[in-house]
């Protein structure tokens, strides 16, 4: 039994990676830390249960990367995929510290495999946790609490008190019971709000009731509404999250990894009029993955069909839900509830604007379409090898980018632009800084990890002073 009239040095909200990497740093910064989670055991970690790798500047291979990634390759990435939309300073902190981590992970229990192969390409730039995500997180809280870190479960966070930009206590909500925790300083690490569906609505409208949430149903953005109602500084768009094209058959949420489809470079992807809308050759897959879901929101009832053919069937990852199938372009247009003729028009002009050439996912091949609106620049191929195949795909929201303002000590920025005296954020809640749109695989962990190190030492030290 935990007592929770003591007052802790370091109180950190989240369980999921940046909440666990603040908790062990301010730990082994000597603080006593309590962690409150408000998923039930089972469930906690977030969205961190369902991640696979995470992304790290490196000077030299590795026993499991093929190559060097330097810091600065890594900005420039970061740099493109953002159109420049980051906080340079804080973005060149995160990669200098992801150098670190490599080790560091693995000190904490993590081990890593190498890279899953397919259409990602990720064996040179990523490291991939040995087990997945629940693994990584395992051994995080393995190693949390042998350090004597106290964790409540089912403990969600109801209410945060904060006078003049320094937090005092934060109420939680256990079964039916309540509580009031003091501690000397907060580390924020719960996530953002994609769950959140009427948050959501207040930028998408209705359509937002047609978005799939790809994690945890606890990251319902409350501790960061709080923390932006009590005089914190917000960064980011709040239009502005990861969402990539998920099976339309997957569950509300939580469906993972399992239900996203990489095969939009095998084919076409048509909307419910059966018409094309986007090139579906415009860059690599693993540049491009993660715009197909704010694509597929912007079409008519928020859905869209992968349509390819039996030749390429077996050239991506496998999902959880077969393709749907048929021999006949018609047959199969009826089974999306398709208008036949116009599926197969759309089908037949595409088929005559492939230009000949030489197919090659991982490089920017010269087979594309001449023609046809919109053009298909690269890996353009007849679809023409009954059974044609589809997969309806929905927006599947993985998380969103407004946050709390930081600066590179992860401590929250106060509207006047005041440090606060004692709050500092990690994670999803402060990834809008790094990322003020798009997405390079595997920024997600490397913002949690090295923000959550950074909020854990700096709040132990706070504490000390
Ligand atoms: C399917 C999927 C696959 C992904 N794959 C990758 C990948 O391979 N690599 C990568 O870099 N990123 C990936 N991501 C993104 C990645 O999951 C996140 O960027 C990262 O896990 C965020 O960590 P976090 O600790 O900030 O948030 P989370 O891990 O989501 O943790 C937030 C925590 O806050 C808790 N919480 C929320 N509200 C409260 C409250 N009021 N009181 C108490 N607790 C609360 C939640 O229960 C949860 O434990 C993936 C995401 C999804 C959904």
């Amino acid at each position: 039994m935990l007592d929770l009239n003591r007052r802790y040095d370091v109180l950190v909200i989240g369980g999921g990676n940046a909440a666990l990497c603040a908790a062990i740093g301010a730990r082994r910064s000597g603080a006593s830390v309590l962690v409150l989670e408000g998923a039930p055991k089972f469930y906690r970690g977030g969205n961190t249960r369902h991640t696979r790798n995470m992304r790290c500047a490196h000077d030299a291979a590795t026993d499991i990367l093929t190559g060097p990634y330097t810091e600065e390759e890594f900005w420039e990435d970061l740099l493109r995929v953002t159109g420049g939309q980051t906080d340079e300073e804080l973005a060149r902190l995160m990669i200098a510290e992801s150098k670190d981590m490599l080790n560091w992970i693995v000190e904490q229990g993590v081990r890593w495999q190498p890279s899953l192969g397919g259409t990602l390409s990720l064996g040179r730039t990523n490291s991939f946790f040995l087990g997945g995500g629940r693994a990584m997180l395992n051994a995080l809280y393995r190693t949390a609490e042998q350090l004597g870190v106290d964790v409540l479960y089912d403990a969600e966070v109801v209410d945060i008190e904060i006078d003049n930009g320094m937090f005092l206590s934060a109420k939680l909500k256990q079964g039916d019971g309540e509580a009031r925790v003091r501690a000397a300083t907060l580390v924020a690490a719960a996530g953002g709000f994609e769950a959140n569906i009427e948050w959501l609505k207040q930028y998408w409208g209705a359509a937002a009731d047609n978005f799939l949430i790809r994690g945890t149903p606890y990251n319902r953005g409350t501790i960061l509404k709080m923390l932006l109602a009590k005089g914190v500084q917000e960064i980011g768009d709040p239009t502005q999250c990861h969402a990539v094209a998920i099976d339309a058959r997957a569950p509300k949420f939580d469906g993972g990894i399992i239900t996203r489809h990489d095969s939009v470079v095998f084919g076409i992807v048509v909307n419910r009029d059966a018409q094309r809308f986007y090139d579906e050759g415009e860059d690599i897959w693993p540049k491009r993955y993660a715009i197909w879901g704010r694509l597929v929101a912007a079409q008519p009832g928020q859905i869209a069909y992968i349509i390819f053919d039996s030749s390429v069937r077996h050239s991506f990852m496998p999902t959880l839900f077969p393709p749907i199938e048929c021999d006949s372009l018609a047959g199969l247009a009826a089974q999306l509830e398709l208008d036949p003729a116009a599926l197969e028009k759309t089908i037949a002009d595409f088929n005559a604007a492939v230009r000949p050439g030489t197919f090659d996912h991982t490089i920017l091949d010269d087979c594309r379409t001449e023609g046809v609106m919109p053009p298909k620049t690269h890996w353009a191929r007849r679809i023409e090898a009954p059974p044609y195949l589809a997969y309806p795909v929905r927006p599947g929201i993985t998380f969103t980018y407004l946050g709390t303002r930081v600066n590179k000590q992860a401590r929250i920025l106060m509207t006047d632009g005041t440090p606060s005296a004692n709050m500092f954020a990690a994670g999803e809640i402060m990834a809008g800084n790094v990322l003020g749109q798009g997405y390079a695989a595997g920024i997600g962990m490397t913002i949690g990890s090295v923000f959550g190190r950074i909020a854990g030492r700096e709040a132990a030290k706070n504490a000390r002073n």
